[in-house]
Order: structure tokens, then sequence, then C-alpha cells
């Protein structure tokens, strides 16, 4: 971190302020200019209040030239961290696809749909048990009963299951749920992201509606502050001015990231667009971008959907954007499915 002075300040002012950063617990190397004065902080430089130091009268800014994220930084740990479940694995040169419906609905839903994506290469099934829905009058989901039924389609088919965790007290029943979803609107809950940071299970860490890359980082490392380094990073579409998609996919998220962590990155095109039709073209432009996989939403019967059918799309064409995807894979130097 950085801290420019003005070089008309008092000395006393001067001191007190390198005396305070000293008691902090950092080193302090100073640089005297001819207009102002450059104090380089030494050390462990997440405490400090960037806003409180820009407040003091002498400073004329304050920069940090280290990101406050240490352990999803890839200064920290240049190799890909690879993101196991099961023998599957996130990251490095793999690619997966995790498919299913927005929410469980029914057994034969969950296991038809489940049988189908399996079919077609996806390597874990997603369902939503709990959903965090816009309005309280909207099907909330089946609650636990919606995670018997999605363990019952892992015991048919062999599929690993995802599903949203949206409130600490469901933890219990996330005992045999292999990957744990936080969603969007859960990024920023803290308090949720330090309990999976406790627990041993992969987590999909997805982006806020309107996160910066850095916030999604920051909560990311919230969770390996605890001990969990198996966190997946899913960018969802973010909310801009546009309206004739749900959300606006930001597909720099990819190799920006990339540049930033060492965690993987997947791809959820259809709570990005919103719109069935579009899933399979920002798919294929994620494969490009270089993502570690793809989340889609995949219904047996669309039009009836409890959530989301908007943006579903069936099985046949899950399968058929499945091969287009496999590919593309070769080209951008992934192995395929
Ligand atoms: C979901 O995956 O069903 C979901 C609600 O996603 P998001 O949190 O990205 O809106
Ligand atoms: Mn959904």
């Amino acid at each position: 971190m950085i801290i420019v002075v003005k070089n008309n300040c008092e000395k006393n002012q001067f001191d007190n302020l390198v005396d305070w950063i000293k008691e902090i617990g950092l080193d302090v190397h100073i640089s005297r200019g001819a207009h102002s004065t450059v104090l380089g902080l030494v050390g462990s430089t997440e405490k400090v209040d960037i806003d409180l130091i820009s407040s003091l009268d002498i400073v004329e800014q304050v920069q940090r030239v280290q990101e406050p994220y240490k352990n999803a930084n890839r200064k920290f740990h240049p190799e890909d961290t690879i993101v196991r479940v099961g023998d599957i694995e996130f990251g490095g040169d793999s690619f997966q696809l995790i498919a299913g419906p927005c929410s469980v609905e029914s057994e034969s839903q969950i296991i038809e749909v489940a049988k189908a994506v399996k079919a077609s290469g996806a390597k874990i099934l997603r369902g939503g048990a709990f959903k965090p829905r816009t309005s309280p009058y909207a099907f909330q989901g089946l609650k636990g009963t919606g995670i018997e039924l999605l363990l019952k389609a892992k015991e048919e088919t062999g599929l690993p299951v995802v599903t949203e965790l949206i409130s600490l007290s469901y933890l219990d029943m996330f005992d045999k749920v292999d990957v744990i979803q936080i969603g969007a609107r859960n990024m920023q809950n803290f308090e949720l992201l330090k309990e999976v940071g406790k627990t041993r299970k992969p987590i999909l860490l997805k982006r806020g509606l309107a996160n910066t890359l850095q916030e999604l980082l920051m909560s990311a490392e919230y969770i390996m502050s605890e001990g969990n380094d198996q966190v997946i990073l899913c960018e969802r579409g973010i909310r801009t001015f546009e309206t004739m998609t749900r959300n606006t996919l930001d597909l720099s998220a990819v190799p920006v990231l990339r540049e930033k962590t060492h965690l993987p990155i997947i791809i959820d095109p259809s709570h990005a667009t919103g719109v069935a039709r579009l899933v399979e073209p920002m798919s294929l432009a994620a494969v490009g971008a270089g993502a570690d996989g793809l989340i889609i939403e995949v219904h047996n019967d669309p039009k009836h959907a409890l959530c989301d059918g908007a943006q579903s799309i069936t099985p046949e064409q899950f399968d058929v954007l499945a091969g287009k995807v496999n590919r593309m894979l070769p080209i951008v130097g992934r192995k395929q499915f």
C-alpha cells in the first residue's frame, strides 16, 4: 500500500502518521519528492482502513498495490487449483457440464432429467430444493423433500449433486449433498460463507447481481480463510441497463479472473440470459473464453416448469449443445468429456 503525503504538512503530523502505521505492525519506507512524500507500507495491509487514512488532512492519496485477498490470489498460488467432486475435476485442462432443472419438482421429473443429461455428458446434477425467489408467493422449492429426491436421482444415476444453501439453519440437511451452491443473492452473506468455509465440501460460489469481480474474490476469500479451498467461481450475469436479456453475461470475467485467481471458473448461461435459445450460443462463447465448465438449466417440460421455464432447455437441446461443446474443447486445449 502506498500513501502520498502532502509536503506542506507539519512534521509532528507526519511523525504521528508514521508511528501509527508502525503500531499496526507494518514497516514504512519513506521517499521524499519535490511536491509530496510517498510512504510505502510493507507487511499485512489487509487490516488497514484506507478510508480512515484517506480522510487525514495531510494525505493526498492512498493506493493498494496488493490485492486484499491472499488465499484466492494467484500471486501466492501460481498453479491452478483443481476442485474435486469425487473423481470429477474442475480446473486444469478438464471441462465439466453441470445440468438439471432450476428446481426439483417431483421424483419423476428429477430422475428423468438426471438420466437424460448424464447420457449427454453432464457429470453433476443440479436442482434447487430451497429457492430464493423475488416474490414470497412464488414456488419456494420442495425444501427437505427436494434434497431427498435429488439424492434419489443420485442413487439412480450415480451423478453427484449440487444444490443451493440459502440459510445456515438448513446446513444439517446438506450432509449427503456433494457440492453446496451459494447463490447470487447470498454472495455477500458473510456468515453463510464462513460456515460453508468450515465444511470440507466443494462450494459453488455465484457472482452477485451487482457485485464486482473483486467482491466475488473477497467472498471466495471468506470461505477459504476458514480452511476450505475447494471453491468454484461462477459468473451468472450481472444487472445492467439492458432489458432484452435477464442479465448481462460478463464473459470477460473468465480471462480476468483467470489472471487474478487460481480457482476454477464456470459460466451459467441460463440465468445470465434468461432465454432458452440464447443458452447454446453463450455456452459456446464460454468455452471460447476459457471457462472450466458450464451450469445449465434443463427441464423435461419447460412450459410447465415451476421456476425459470423460459430459460430452461430441453434434454434434446442439451444433447445438441453438449455435442458442440465437446467438439470445441480440443481447439481450446481441453480434454473432451
Ligand atoms: C439457481 O442456480 O437456481 C439460482 C437461483 O441462481 P442465481 O443465484 O445465480 O440466481
Ligand atoms: Mn433458476
